[in-house]
């Protein structure tokens, strides 16, 4: 059985517990323990701090980034074991393991090229400076410099890969060291890679540290100067918003929670048209993709009035299609969800959205699944719940099912449409399929600000767009309200909650010279 370790003070070391177990999805089998009990994490923590800190304040922009590069030419070296490890920990078929290990790999490449970009500096600029006395001897300009914490980033299940290194990858860019809590369930391939980073000696001492386990005591010795991001359920983000040493001393906190994204199908698009496809296209996909387990899936579909009926039906027949069952299948479209205990609670909350929207597809455990046993694998049949009365809802809006499920709400005009993706009360990510431009004026800005990303397809895109789901790192990834008000990645943006802002008051004279030995901080 495999015992995961964690890797802290520069060692990698092993709990004290027996800890808790995680299993192959598929089959039930248990797979090894993670357990992190009697670990000194306030000195995992201030090694890191320290040690880490102090290595990579030395270095610049364009020595992170090569050790960016460093990180991911090593991962890249070994992506058939990790393939192999998400699709028997986390019951990925080889393309949801694809978006997770890619995703990452991704990542870190574009954060090494943006590191090149910005040079031999070790600040940045902003654009432009203000006059602030009468005769121009007196201006103001802001730079940006690395702050002196450390950065603990507790992940979610669902990405052991791309959350470790989307949130590794600004922070390391920005001179700030990284110690990682990945989520239990899923830890293995985390640990694997770290291991593998660690054994390759890529990284200066206390860079990049790991817990496994339960993440208990990491935030009791946070200061000021930390940054905490975190991406998980809206519950924890609560917990964690409440503690104690969160509340005395104010780290940086970063919350990524779960969101109730919607998509709109425009009412200028008739069936047949490639617009059309393309919307069901990404509905399939949503019920499909990683089993539906991505915080930014769709999970409302909003469509027009006239035309409920007949795409209900279309999604129905495509889903039917769709082959649930053992991952390691290469024509399995949708593998297992990460345990029996979140597919059981998957089902718990289909229940509760069934008191307003009933099943026209799925809508529990599949009965038979390809290669293994429904009643020992965590599967979930890919479920389209069709709400009753689009004017009367709350849990439609309110629950999320972390899986292959949305429901469909049936709008009578745009103003109804907007409304209804805003009663998400903050989200990720919208989508909108229209081929009229007036819609998308329309749409565009007014659910904009209740969402991190709008995705407005027409089919001058076509295929080419990237995916409602898909996180991008040019783009933000974060949303307000109830999506937990972070805000991660977006290029150079995604710098900036690792860094001070400053104004600098001085001469011209001074505040030219100063940008002589600054990147330029223009996004
Ligand atoms: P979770 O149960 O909230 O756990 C998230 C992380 O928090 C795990 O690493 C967990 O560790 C840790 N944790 C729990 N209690 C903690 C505590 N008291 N102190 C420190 N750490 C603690 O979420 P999950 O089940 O892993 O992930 C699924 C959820 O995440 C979904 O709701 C999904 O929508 C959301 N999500 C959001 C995003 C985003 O970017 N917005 C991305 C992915 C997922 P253990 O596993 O060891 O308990």
């Amino acid at each position: 059985m495999i015992r995961l370790e964690s890797f802290v003070n520069g060692a990698w070391k092993a709990g004290k517990g027996d800890g808790r177990r995680f299993v192959n999805p598929t089959t039930g089998e248990v797979l090894g323990t993670v357990d992190a009990s009697g670990i000194d994490t306030e000195a995992a923590v201030t090694y890191a701090r320290h040690t880490g800190g102090a290595a990579l304040r030395k270095m610049t922009f364009a020595e992170r980034a090569a050790l960016l590069r460093g990180v991911s030419d090593v991962l890249a070296a070994n992506r058939p074991r990790y393939n192999e490890i998400a699709t028997r920990n986390s019951g990925n078929t080889q393309s949801d393991a694809t978006i997770d290990i890619e995703g990452g790999i991704g990542t870190l490449k574009v954060y090494s090229r943006l590191g090149d970009r910005l040079g031999a500096t070790q600040m940045l600029i902003e654009p432009g400076s203000d006059q602030l006395a009468k005769e121009d001897v007196f201006r103001a300009a802001h730079i940006w410099t690395t702050r002196p914490g450390v950065a603990i980033h507790i992940n979610a299940f669902n990405f052991p890969s791309w959350g470790l290194w989307e949130k590794f990858a600004v922070a390391v860019l920005a001179g700030v060291p990284v110690v990682a809590k990945p989520a239990s369930p899923t830890a293995w391939l985390s640990h694997e890679m770290v291991r593998d980073v660690c054994a390759a000696n890529v990284l200066p001492a206390g860079v990049l540290s790991l817990i496994c386990g339960t993440g208990e005591g990491l935030l009791d010795s946070v200061t000021a100067m930390d940054h905490v991001a975190f991406t998980g359920s809206h519950e924890t983000a609560s917990h964690l918003r409440r503690h104690p040493r969160v509340l005395e001393t104010s780290p940086r906190l970063n919350i990524e929670a779960d969101s109730i994204n919607a998509t709109i199908l425009g009412p200028d698009v008739t069936s047949g048209q490639e617009i059309d496809a393309l919307f069901r296209r990404e509905i399939v996909r949503a019920l499909s993709v990683k089993a539906g387990q991505m915080c930014t899936n769709i999970r409302r579909i909003l469509v027009p009035q006239a035309r409920a009926n007949e795409i209900v039906e279309a999604l129905a027949a495509e889903l039917a299609t769709l082959k649930t069952g053992n991952p390691g299948d290469a024509e399995v479209r949708v593998g297992p969800l990460v345990h029996a205990q979140a597919r059981d609670e998957a089902v718990d909350r289909i229940a509760a959205l069934a008191r307003e929207a009933k099943a026209a597809a799925g809508g529990g455990i599949p009965a038979e699944v390809s290669d293994a046993d429904p009643k020992r694998g965590a599967f979930l049949a890919p479920t389209l719940l069709v709400a009753r009365d689009a004017d009367h809802l709350q849990a439609v809006h309110e629950i999320e099912v972390f899986g292959p499920a949305a429901t469909v709400i049936a709008y009578r005009d745009l103003d109804h449409a907007i409304a209804l993706a805003l009663a998400g009360g903050g989200s990720l990510v919208a989508s909108l399929f229209s081929d009229d431009p007036q819609v998308g004026h329309k749409v565009v800005p007014d659910v904009a600000n209740a969402h991190g990303r709008v995705m407005a397809i027409d089919s001058t895109v076509g295929k080419a767009h990237t995916g409602h789901a898909i996180v991008m790192p040019q783009c933000v990834h974060g949303g307000p309200g109830r999506a937990g008000g972070g805000e991660e990645l977006g290029g150079l943006r995604g710098l900036r909650f690792y860094m001070q802002r400053t104004a600098i008051q001085g001469s011209p004279g001074f505040l030219n010279s100063l940008r002589g030995t600054a990147a330029d901080a223009a996004l």
